[in-house]
C-alpha cells in the first residue's frame, strides 16, 4: 500500500512490535539499514528485540512510521505538519490509538526530528553526508 497522507483523522500508536526493525527496513526504498544476511532483521537489533545502538539510531528509525515525501525532502521542504506528512501503512499501528493529531509528545518529536533532518539537509549540501535519513 502506498505511503498515506496523515490528515486530521488519522490514528497510530506503537503496538512495539518490532515489525520495523525486522522487516520494514528491507523494503525502505534506498534503505542503508546493515541488515542481517540470514534472518533480514536490522544488525542492531539484539536478541531481545531491542534497538542495541537506540540513542545513535539512523534518522530513518527516530520518525518512523512517520516521514516526509521524497519529492519535498529533494526540494529542502521539510514540512511535518498535518496533511503533509507521511505515513507508512504497513506499521501496524497505522489505524491504532488515538489521533496523529492530539498526541502532543509525539508532534513535539516530530518537530525535533523535522529540525534534524533540515540540519542533515545542511550537511548533503555542504557535502558531508549523502542521505539526510542515514
Ligand atoms: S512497526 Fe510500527 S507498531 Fe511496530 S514497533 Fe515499529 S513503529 Fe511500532
Ligand atoms: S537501527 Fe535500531 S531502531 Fe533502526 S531498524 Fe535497526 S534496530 Fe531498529
Amino acid at each position: 500500500m502506498a505511503d498515506t497522507i496523515v490528515d486530521g483523522n488519522t490514528r497510530w500508536k506503537c503496538m512495539l512490535c518490532g515489525k520495523c526493525c525486522r522487516e520494514i527496513g528491507r523494503g525502505l526504498e534506498g534503505s542503508r539499514l546493515e541488515l542481517d544476511r540470514k534472518s533480514g532483521r536490522c544488525a542492531k537489533l539484539n536478541i531481545k528485540n531491542m534497538c542495541s545502538e537506540y540513542q545513535r539510531r539512523p534518522v530513518i528509525c527516530q520518525m518512523y512510521p512517520f516521514h516526509p515525501s521524497r519529492e519535498a525532502l529533494a526540494l529542502g521542504e521539510v514540512d511535518f505538519s498535518i496533511g503533509k506528512l507521511l505515513i507508512d501503512p504497513a506499521c501496524p499501528g497505522f489505524g491504532q490509538g488515538g489521533k496523529v493529531l492530539d498526541n502532543k509528545l509525539l508532534m513535539e518529536e516530530l518537530k525535533k526530528v523535522a529540525l534534524l533532518l533540515e540540519h542533515r539537509i545542511d550537511l548533503i549540501n555542504q557535502g558531508k553526508v549523502v542521505d539526510a535519513f542515514f
